[in-house]
């Protein structure tokens, strides 16, 4: 049985804990797309965690956390997670790394910042992690993949070929000190040293668990709306976002991905620059912010505070769809306990038009928002476990944004913990 937990809007929904609960019930939890540009976070029996890399089973011990081929992979990244979270007691985890996973190297990084710089206040708001060099080169095809690492003449070859290219640019447009062919050859020979205990055909090792009937879980990293295809182009991220992709990421066949567990949060956030409709400021915005998530909504990775909203039927029932959501799972709403009414965006006005279909990005430009106004329900709703013992205010709020979703909510999480999860069963299942 494989399963993707994905999410439906800017990223920071809460994946990774919905990830790390499920993970209970898993064999192998593994990464298909992104790099460490984005992070979980993740509160277990062991402590607080962010992750950028590692997949979100990695406090389990029976669970193998597979890299996928169309994962970002930083190497240096990667090996600082694993030893920081086996020096925080986490008894050490089953990693595998794809062979066919390709390398960020320290000149994607380099060239991510150098054209965030001289784009200036037109940048991306990229994380400056070298994702999309990254992702150029590879579907440049000169890109290197981990299987490479073990074979020096084609290092060699290539490296020579790296220079003569990206040194054009580097010299030229950025006036930076160009790329050396012994620096880059010394990098990759420790990328070599590091991988090489994890390295393995990893689509096989899927395709064999699949047969045997165990459990994968498929974990996204951002969400639709960062999808450089479905969201909102060009402040996107390079590599997909979707379920669907889970297939070509992790190299197992589409038609076995039978659930896909979309995760929406409560209220909406977003890092970066680009279109954000229920957009809030001020006061509303640093109230909700500095009580969102667990301990304030700032980027696990960059620590930026996050864009804050309401939450956003249009765009996240838009995201459900192209994630082909089988269950949403409804999370961090036990944080909007300090309202007396809730806005809910359930449509957009463009031109003087209202529509609830999320439009493409010149026209979402234009949008603004239409709310419903939700009352309240005033107290904390953390420990509770049974759907039924919510209060009847809240459980109005889950029901009103499910029938605008219109996919099923089949997990409320009201709070960060593993246990801090309500099972439900929806009417729409
Ligand atoms: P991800 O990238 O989708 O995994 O999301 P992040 O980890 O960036 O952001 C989610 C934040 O919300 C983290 O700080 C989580 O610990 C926290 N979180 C997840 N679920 C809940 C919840 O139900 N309640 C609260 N209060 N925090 C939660």
């Amino acid at each position: 049985m494989i399963k993707a937990v994905v999410g439906a809007n800017w990223g920071d929904e809460g994946k990774g804990k919905i990830t790390d609960t499920l993970a209970e019930q898993a064999d192998y939890i593994v990464r298909f797309q992104g790099g460490a540009n984005a992070g979980h976070t993740i509160v277990n029996d062991y402590g607080k965690f962010a992750l950028h890399t590692l997949p979100s089973g990695v406090f389990y011990q029976h669970t193998v956390n597979v890299i996928g081929n169309g994962v970002a992979l930083n190497l240096p990244i990667l090996t600082n997670e694993i030893k920081s979270i086996v020096d925080k007691g986490v008894p050490m985890p089953k990693i595998a790394v794809s062979d066919r996973a390709q390398i960020v190297m320290s000149y994607h990084i380099l060239l991510d910042k150098y054209e965030e710089e001289r784009l200036g206040k037109n940048s991306y708001g990229s994380t400056k992690s070298g994702i999309a060099p990254f992702y150029s080169d590879k579907f440049a095809k000169i890109g290197f993949q981990v299987s490479e690492l073990f074979d020096d003449e084609i290092l060699k070859e290539k490296v020579k070929k790296i220079c003569t290219l990206k040194n054009v640019i580097i010299e030229n447009l950025y006036h930076k000190e160009p790329l050396k062919e012994e620096d880059l050859m010394e990098e990759l020979h420790q990328y070599r040293d590091m991988v090489a205990p994890y390295a393995c055909d990893t689509a096989a090792m899927l395709y064999e668990a699949d047969r045997q009937g165990k459990t994968i879980l498929l974990e996204g990293q951002l969400g639709t709306l960062k999808d450089p295809d479905h969201g909102i182009y060009p402040m996107v991220t390079s590599s997909s976002t979707l379920a669907g992709y889970g297939a070509i990421g992790a190299g197992v066949p589409p038609y076995a991905i039978r659930q896909v567990v979309t995760v929406c949060k409560a209220y909406s956030s977003a890092v970066g620059a680009g279109e954000f409709v229920s957009e809030i400021f001020g006061d509303e915005a640093d109230e909700l912010r500095r009580r969102g998530g667990d301990g304030g909504e700032f980027g696990a990775t960059t620590g930026r505070p996050r864009r804050m909203g309401w939450f956003d039927c249009v765009a996240s029932r838009y995201g459900c769809r192209l994630q082909g959501t089988t269950d949403v799972a409804f999370t961090v709403l036990d944080v909007l306990g300090y309202l007396d009414e809730i806005p809910v965006c359930v449509g957009y006005e463009i031109d003087g038009k209202v529509t609830d279909e999320f439009p493409t990005t010149s026209s979402l430009a234009k949008a603004k928002p239409v709310y419903e106004v939700l009352p309240g329900w005033k107290c904390e709703i953390r420990g509770i476990k049974e759907y039924d013992s919510l209060p009847e205010n809240c459980r109005r709020y889950i029901e009103f944004i499910e029938s605008r979703l219109g996919y099923p909510i089949t997990m409320v999480s009201n709070g960060p913990g593993r246990k801090d999860i309500i099972y439900r069963t929806s009417s729409l299942s």
